[in-house]
């Protein structure tokens, strides 16, 4: 393992600081409670056919094809159409969701106290894929105005990671050399290869990574002790 030494520090924000996965999985679980209409189908089904119909509509937007309005509707539309159930229910299962989802934010295990640790030893920063509404929610309610000296939501700078025109702009607001930002991200797509392609140092979240996509990033780790042990001032 070698040691790192960033003058900046960005963090991805979701799967990485904060369990978006669980959240979504138990934000699922609420909608599959409150219509009666989920009664014959099971959970697990749900929960699928929503991941199936998200992702493709996220590889959408990211492509500029549609916007956060058009995938907010369809993303339930198109669950409950495959599967069956009235899908003028849409409207109302998206709000549902989305008050259950708020519900169930929490740190990553082990994340809080090492992003605390980490932050007040070095300038941190957030840089998000996640929607700016959504994501403000998230930053003002874990208290991440008060510990980051920048936060990039990519709605805001008009494209998604990895695209390099929102690390260039996160490199601008970090005000340090490129080779001197570390990016900490669990995604290798949009964190560690944009990274890499920024010219950033990276640390990968991650339990189980293929040996070939390990070999890219400066870090892999799924122990934040490990990743606070690998930065040296
Ligand atoms: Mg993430």
């Amino acid at each position: 393992m070698s040691d790192l030494y960033p003058e900046f520090v960005y963090f991805d924000l979701d799967d990485t600081l904060l369990d978006h996965k669980k959240a979504e999985q138990n934000g699922l679980a609420d909608v599959h409670q409150h219509f009666v209409d989920f009664e014959e189908i099971p959970l697990a089904k749900l929960i699928d056919t929503y991941h199936h119909i998200n992702k493709g509509l996220w590889e959408e937007y990211g492509r500029g094809e549609i916007d956060r309005h058009i995938l907010h509707r369809r993303r339930f539309e198109e669950t409950f159409i495959e599967l069956g159930i009235n899908p003028d229910l849409y409207v109302e299962a998206g709000k549902v969701y989305m008050n259950y989802y708020r519900n169930h934010w929490e740190w990553v295990k082990g994340a809080r106290q090492v992003y605390e640790n980490i932050a007040d030893k070095f300038p941190v920063g957030i840089i998000t894929n996640g929607f700016a509404e959504t994501q403000w929610m998230k930053i003002n309610q874990f208290g991440f105005k008060e510990t980051t000296r920048q936060i990039v939501i990519s709605e805001e700078v008009g494209v998604m990671k990895p695209h390099p025109k929102i690390f260039d702009y996160a490199t601008k607001l970090a005000d340090v050399k490129r080779e001197k930002i570390l990016y900490v991200g669990d995604s290798y797509t949009s964190d560690v290869q944009g990274g890499k392609a920024a010219n950033w140092m990276v640390a990968w979240f991650t339990s189980n990574p293929e040996p070939e996509q390990a070999k890219l990033p400066d870090l892999a780790f799924d122990d934040f002790e490990v990743l606070l042990s690998s930065l040296k001032l």
